[in-house]
Parts: structure tokens; sequence; C-alpha cells
């Protein structure tokens, strides 16, 4: 019997019923579900969680509702900068890029980096380099342009300028994820994000940096993460789940549980993560109003939701 698992996100913050009409919502299960199904064929037929992840990530950021690839979100200055990584839990290879405009699946550029260069994360021109040698497709920035996120972006810089604080950070962020087990138990975790509205230009989050934003390895587990990037970065989110299991003897969903309860919610770091470890086990914690977020085991039952 085959026992394989998938779980995707689209990112977590301050999601509230009262802010989403009856069509958003459909349209994000919608979104998610597509995402779910892209990575379940892959593993239906007996592809590897690698694989699955890379398809599931790229249906989210073909999906502009999502901050991720297409709908990602504006920096102060108004352009758009990527940042994606992809780690295989059989091999702890691992691939990432930062601050890129260009590839339209910017988590495809990520693997290039790990499947064609010695490096694990490339930045700038080489890193479109790369993504051009491995025959990606580029789109242009009407492709990659939301009105909602341009939107978002005024509504920051305009609070800035009148000297109000932003008293919520989880309103600025969001990004997009999935993580995987095989039918034969390699795991697999894929991140991919715009980062934070009216973010600095240069200014790169944990999506890309492996033991923060995006982790794997078959003896732990396949991380995701979404939230309040900079924290995710100071207490190594995705790593510590690893390490709480590795030497603590924890159970997955403790262990990421003492993470995003502790750990990031303790120090102002809202957000969440999806994980899964070699059994398939999938865990799904957050620590603010909601997290876009789903499943799909084996047996074919697809799960989406949203709030708590
Ligand atoms: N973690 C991402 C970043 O800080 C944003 C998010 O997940 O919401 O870039």
């Amino acid at each position: 019997m085959k026992r394989f698992s998938l779980a995707v996100h689209g990112g977590a913050g301050t999601i509230l019923k009262s802010n989403l009409t009856p069509e958003l919502e459909t349209a994000y299960h919608a979104g998610l579900r597509a995402a779910l199904q892209a990575g379940h064929d892959v593993l239906a037929q007996d592809g590897c969680a690698l694989d699955a992840v890379t398809a599931a990530v790229c249906a989210l950021e073909d999906e502009p509702l999502f901050n991720a690839g297409r709908g990602a979100v504006y920096t102060s200055d108004g352009k758009q900068e990527m940042d994606a990584a992809v780690m295989d839990g059989s091999t702890r290879a691992a691939g990432a890029v930062g601050g890129i405009f260009g590839p339209r699946n910017p988590i495809r550029a990520a693997r290039a980096v790990m499947e064609n260069t010695d490096h694990v994360m490339l930045i700038g021109p080489n890193a479109l380099d790369v993504a051009h040698n491995a025959g990606l497709p580029f789109a242009d920035k009407d492709y990659f342009f939301t009105q909602a996120r341009w939107d978002a972006l005024q509504s920051t810089l305009d609070m800035r300028k009148r000297g109000v604080e932003d008293d919520d950070p989880a309103r600025r962020h969001g990004t997009v994820g999935a993580v995987a087990c095989d039918a034969v138990g390699n795991i697999a975790a894929a991140t991919s994000t715009g980062g934070m509205t009216a973010k600095a230009p240069g200014r790169i989050g944990d999506t890309p940096i492996v033991g923060a934003g995006t982790f794997a390895d078959n003896a732990t587990c396949a991380v995701s993460g979404t939230g309040h990037g900079e924290v995710f970065i100071r207490y190594t989110a995705a790593a510590e789940i690893a390490a709480r299991m590795r030497h603590v003897g924890q159970s997955l969903e403790d262990a990421a549980d003492h993470v995003v309860m502790h750990d990031l919610a303790d120090h102002d770091g809202s957000g969440g993560l999806i994980a899964v470890d070699a059994k398939g086990t999938i865990t799904m914690p957050f620590n603010c109003e909601g997290m876009y977020r789903g499943k799909v085991t084996q047996r074919g039952d697809f799960e989406t939701f949203i709030y708590r």
C-alpha cells in the first residue's frame, strides 16, 4: 500500500472572515485545491516528493491571489523581488534564489540552482542566468502585476508618510509552500514568496534560507514556513523543529507546535508552517488568525482550510 502525503500553504496572517467575501473564500480554496491536485498527481504516479512539492508550488505561484510568482507583493520602491527555496530530504540537496525578478516560477529557478550549480543560493544576474540556461520561462511586470498588491503598497507607504506605525506586521506578509512524503518515504519542502509588502529593496526573508523558512531531512522532517521572516531567521524555525525531533525525541507535532507557539509567538513572530515526517504525518500549526492551507493523503481526501 502506497502511503504518500502532501500539504500546501498559501500564507498566514491577519486573515479574518469579516475581510473575505464568500467569492474570495471560494477562490482561495480553489487555489489551494489546484496546488494539492498538482502535487497529488505526481505522487499518485509514483513521482518523488521533490517533484510533487515543485509542482504544487508552481501552481500556487501561478495563482495571483497568493504572494509568490504572479501576485507577489511590492518593495518600498514599487518593485517585486522574489525569494524561493527547495530541499530534498533524501540527500539534503538544496537550492535557493533571493531577490529575483523575471522567472515565472521562482521555485523552478531555485531548483535549477540546486541541480545545475555547485551552490545552494544565488542572487542577482547569476541567478537569472541559471534560470535562463535551464530554459525556464520568464515574464514581464505586467504579468506579475496585481492591483490588490499595488494598493497594499500604497496604503503602507501612506501610513509611513503619516508617521503611523503599522501595528500589525501580519497584515503585510504571505508566502506559498509545500511539503510532501512520497510512497518510498522520501520527503521534500519548497517555499516561494514575494516577501513582505513595502520591504526594503534587497531585503531577503526566511523563505530561501535553509533551516529558517525551508528545510528537509528524511531523518526528521520537511518544513515550509510563512510569517514574519526576520523572526523565523533569528529563531532558525525549521531547523529547530528538526533539532527537537533529533535530540529530544519529540514528535513532529510537538516540535512544530513548540516552535510556532513559543519560539516565534513569544518574539512577535506571527505566522505558521506546514511540516511532514518520513511516515507521512502532517502538521500545520499557526499562531495568527488564519493560514491558507490544505492537505491530501494517498486515500485522495483533499482538505483545505483558512481559519482556525
Ligand atoms: N516569510 C516571508 C518573508 O518574510 C513572508 C511570509 O511568509 O508571509 O519574506
